[in-house]
């Protein structure tokens, strides 16, 4: 089946796409448990949501820009959980075409990636599509980014989210 992808996809990442907050629940330091799971100095263990895997490695073979925009106030250890857990052996790093993290707004954010990677054009074109757990970063609306909500954090991004957000605004 063949899909119209929009040019970029923003994922949040706390209960996007993994389940837990990295400023509170993670202490550093961290080692790998599985190459897809990470576990943290008091032994916690953390991994992706199930469908997250499948969703970023599609949309990185077609050529869709894939950002990350997280209002974490703990940028250091965002980074280091997506240094650490793997997709496929790859590091989630490396999928990341943009990461524009920290506290403030996710327009703010999500402004920066367009300008960082030349597409400010394509974000007020509507090409820009945002999945977010957190309803009030609703607002990149109003600079022409999509918005999905997740509502069920248990869940966080699955296969059903994501093909439902994109056949709604790119069908
Ligand atoms: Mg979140």
């Amino acid at each position: 089946m063949s899909r119209n992808y929009p040019k970029a996809v923003v994922f949040d990442l706390d209960y996007t796409l993994w389940p837990c907050w990295c400023d509170v629940h993670i202490e550093l330091p961290l080692k790998n448990h599985r190459p897809d799971e990470i576990i943290d100095s008091y032994g916690y263990k953390l991994a992706l949501y199930p469908d997250v895997p499948s969703i970023i490695k599609e949309l990185s073979e077609n050529g869709v820009k894939i950002i990350s925009a997280s209002r974490t106030p703990t940028v250091h250890i965002a980074k280091q959980l997506i240094n650490h857990i793997n997709i496929d052996g790859t590091p989630m790093y490396k999928f990341f075409d943009s990461s524009q993290w920290g506290t403030g707004s996710k327009t703010k954010h999500i402004m920066e990636a367009a300008r960082e990677l030349g597409m400010e054009q394509e974000l007020r074109n509507g090409e820009f599509i945002l999945f977010d757990d957190e309803y009030r970063n609703k607002d990149v609306n109003s600079i022409g980014c999509n918005f999905v909500y997740i509502r069920d954090t248990d869940l966080g991004l699955t296969r059903d989210i994501f093909e439902k957000g994109l056949k709604k605004y790119y069908n």
